[in-house]
């Protein structure tokens, strides 16, 4: 029995924020449960899994039947969307809690923030992605702003200034701006409330 424990408490471990001792807690509660949830779980598992998709253009994880023709997710494929305005993001579930704001524009998933610590600051995220689409996209005139949309962290902050500094180059008059005060201090911005965000959106700067 213990084997299963240990084995279930591994594979939960690698579960953002859950240490050891929650990991153990979910093994225990695994067992316990009637064999129909736990089968269940483990079908919808490899269901969500299996439909998951990356979209080439905004990097964003998104749930598909199939991989589109283009390949692209539903907001990069949306015609009524403005193609002139990337808000650029650390990860996918932040556009979450823009999807509910006024904001009409795309999305760029920059997939993790740039640490302080961290000398070379084109390494772990895709800002060498973002930098080739803006190269691209300043030279045939579709992208007017970039909107750099991270938490009010330090690493956050740090980020801001570090994509500032490496699309300086390929800008070639598009606007660079950042979300204004207003959202909490620390706080990450899948849990900021649509009415923050616009507020912070209106006070870009
Ligand atoms: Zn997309």
């Amino acid at each position: 029995m213990n084997d299963s424990v240990d084995r279930l408490t591994k594979l939960f471990l690698k579960f953002p924020g859950i240490g050891e001792r929650q990991a153990r807690r979910f093994a225990y509660f695994i067992l316990t449960q009637q064999e129909s949830y736990v089968d269940n779980l483990a079908r919808a598992l490899v269901a969500a899994r299996a439909h998951a998709y990356i979209c080439p253009r905004c990097l964003r994880i998104f749930e598909g039947l199939s991989e589109t023709s283009a390949g692209i997710c539903g907001i990069c494929s949306d015609d009524r969307r403005d193609q002139d305005s990337v808000l650029v993001l650390e990860k996918s579930q932040d556009i979450e809690s823009f999807s509910r704001t006024e904001y009409n524009g795309i999305f760029f998933v920059l997939g993790g923030l740039i640490p302080i610590v961290q000398k070379d600051i084109i390494q772990g995220t895709n800002a060498q992605k973002l930098i080739d689409r803006v190269n691209k996209e300043s030279v045939d005139g579709t992208l007017q702003e970039i909107i750099l949309a991270f938490p009010i962290t330090p690493n956050g902050e740090h980020t801001d200034s570090a994509l500032r500094e490496l699309l300086a180059p390929v800008q070639h008059g598009i606007t660079i701006t950042s979300l204004g005060r207003g959202l909490s201090t620390g706080a990450e911005l899948e849990y900021a409330d649509p009415a923050s965000l616009d507020a912070s959106l209106k006070k870009r700067e």
